[in-house]
């Protein structure tokens, strides 16, 4: 989408292949990379003393930024060596949590990200530590959202943000997420039964295997890691994931 953009093009994804590698802006062999990992080029280039490399523990290596956002008290970007817990990311970077609050849950990794409740706090922020424990370091997003907001409410929040997001060239996503959208708010209103809730399962699969481009594939990460750690959310007439 970014690439298209460039070349004066509606921003939307294409199919691949062809890879960008082989043929991506103007149709040349193209690099594309975030910003983050280019200003990182300099440092490991020129770091003969291993500084950056001492940083970090087993399979995550070095520095990463880290965005954390919600109801912390100081919210903002922060480099931190990987092996921080989430609770010193929290709490000593970000000043913890307004007005001493609960912890509802915690998003990792931006918008599609997975989600965790407050047990997750004393896990060392790497790869390897957070996939063990069910979420992704993605984009490095933390979203702090504490008690006064209910896992249904957040959930539709985000749903209803893909749901404006997808740029409606493929079905699944097009339609998937506007259905999850429905069958959330029915539970909201207290009218969903337990076959929405195996519909909404079925959907968010397909999403996630059927998809044109990530955004389809991934928007219903959070759901799917919501009926984990709530699962008492969705044990409607039975119908637990
Ligand atoms: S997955 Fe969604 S955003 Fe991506 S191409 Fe399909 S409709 Fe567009």
């Amino acid at each position: 989408a970014l690439i298209r953009s460039i070349e004066g093009k509606a921003g939307r994804p294409r199919m691949k292949p062809p890879f960008i590698k082989v043929s991506g802006v103007f149709a040349r062999p193209t690099c594309l990379n975030n910003v983050e990992t280019l200003s990182l080029v300099p440092h490991l280039l020129l770091d003969d003393a291993g500084v950056y490399a001492s940083c970090g523990s087993g399979e995550s290596i070095g520095t990463k930024l880290i965005s954390v956002a919600g109801n912390v008290n100081r919210p903002g970007v922060f480099e931190i060596p990987f092996g921080m817990t989430v609770r010193e990311i929290l709490y000593d970077l970000a000043g913890g949590i307004q007005h001493d609050r609960k912890i509802q849950l915690i998003q990792f990794g931006g918008a599609s990200g997975k989600i965790a409740d407050a047990s997750i706090l004393d896990t060392p922020y790497t790869y390897e530590d957070l996939r063990a424990a069910g979420v992704m370091v993605g984009s490095g997003g933390m979203l702090v959202i504490d008690e006064r907001t209910s896992v249904l409410d957040f959930l539709r929040m985000n749903q209803e943000f893909f749901w404006e997001e997808s740029c409606g060239q493929c079905t699944p996503c097009r339609e998937g997420n506007l259905h999850i959208k429905i069958i959330l708010d029915k539970m909201a209103a207290g009218t969903a039964t337990r076959e929405d809730i195996a519909i909404m399962i079925k959907i968010a699969r397909v999403m996630s295997m059927s998809s044109l481009c990530g955004l389809g594939e991934t928007a219903q990460n959070t759901l799917m890691s919501a009926m984990k750690v709530f699962p008492d959310l969705f044990d409607i007439g039975g119908a637990r994931a």
